[in-house]
This record gives structure tokens, sequence and C-alpha cells, in this order.
């Protein structure tokens, strides 16, 4: 896999990954839905693997819309407080919507090729509140590396995960902490 790569999939959870994609204000420099068209290739990326027929430019503001929502639900989560109320209904608005329907064809489980976008919006909506609403969000992580900032679900055993990726986060932090290493070693000067 090329790296970075054009979509991070790192959370465990379809509707953190969603948030992956950028965002407003300091998150705008991780934009990865710039047209309808990236937004398709994200479904179709995602754990959902979901081909939409197409996508207008409404349907972009509508994704990007409960990316917020997700967002605020998630740094509300991670701080330790619950979620707003302006999150849960938004949130239960998107879910309303009949979500995406499976089929089996030709021996394989996939989504009903009528699919529309507002189902997949519930279905990304739907993972939000169980997440925010179970005990899960106590698994709810910020990436260690405060430039990154990435969310994650831990899903390890002793819940100690601290980074979004080892290759994007947990190595940059290998190699400084090797550089103080090495730049303290320096100052003390050569040992006999
Ligand atoms: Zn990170």
């Amino acid at each position: 896999m090329p790296w970075p790569p054009r979509f991070l999939f790192l959370s465990n959870r379809l509707s953190i990954d969603f948030t992956l994609t950028g965002g407003e204000g300091e998150r705008a420099h991780l934009e990865r839905w710039n047209s309808p068209r990236d937004l398709q290739d994200w479904y179709e990326a995602s754990s959902l693997a979901l081909s939409l027929r197409s996508l207008g430019p409404d349907d972009l503001v509508a994704a990007k819309e409960l990316r917020e929502v997700l967002w605020a639900g998630a740094q509300a989560t991670i701080s330790g407080s619950r979620p707003g109320r302006a999150v849960w209904r938004a949130l239960e608005r998107a879910a309303a919507h009949p979500d995406l329907v499976p089929v089996h064809r030709r021996g394989k489980l996939g989504w009903s090729p009528d699919s529309t976008p507002a189902q997949a919006l519930s279905s990304v909506a739907r993972d939000g509140l169980v997440l925010f609403g179970s005990d899960l969000r106590h698994r709810l992580r910020e990436c260690k590396n405060p430039h990154c900032r990435l969310l994650f679900v831990d899903t390890s055993r002793p819940g100690r995960r601290a980074w979004c990726a080892m290759r994007r986060c947990g190595n940059l932090e290998k190699t400084s902490r090797y550089r103080r290493k090495r730049a303290a070693k320096a100052k003390q000067g050569p040992t006999p």
C-alpha cells in the first residue's frame, strides 16, 4: 500500500473513519472529499465496500454535515463528557432513514444496487449512535501525536493503543525518542 494512502481507514469504526477525511477549521488540510466522485470512491474503499451509482453536490454537503456532527460527538466523548443534544438529534435524523439493504448475489454478500446516499448516511449515523451511546465510547481515543489528532477505537485487549497507526505516528515517536537519546548522549560527551 502506498503511504500515505488516499483515504485513511485505521479507526476500526465506520463512523470514525468517516471523520478522518477532513473537515472544518484545522482539519481542512486533511480534506479528501473535494468532489462527489471522491465521496463515491470513499464509500467503495471503506469497510462498506459500497458502490453508489451517482452522487451529486447535495450528497457531498449532507455527508460533510454528518461528518461535523460525528466529529463533535467524538470530541465530546473523548473529553469525557457526553455529546450534546444537537449531536444526538442530528444523528437520529440521519439514522431515521432506512439503512443499507444487504443482498446476496453470486455467492457474495453486498448491498442492494438501488442503495441511495441517504441509506449510506443512515448506516454511518447508526454506527455513530451505537459508538457514542454504548460502553464502546470508553474505547474511543485520539492519537497521542499532538500534531495528528486522528481518532480511533482501541480494540486491543489491554486497551492501551496510543497511535492512529504505527506507520504514521508510532514510528515518528520512535524516531524522535531515538534522536532525543542521541542528543542527550552527545551533550554528556564521550563515555570512557
Ligand atoms: Zn497519529
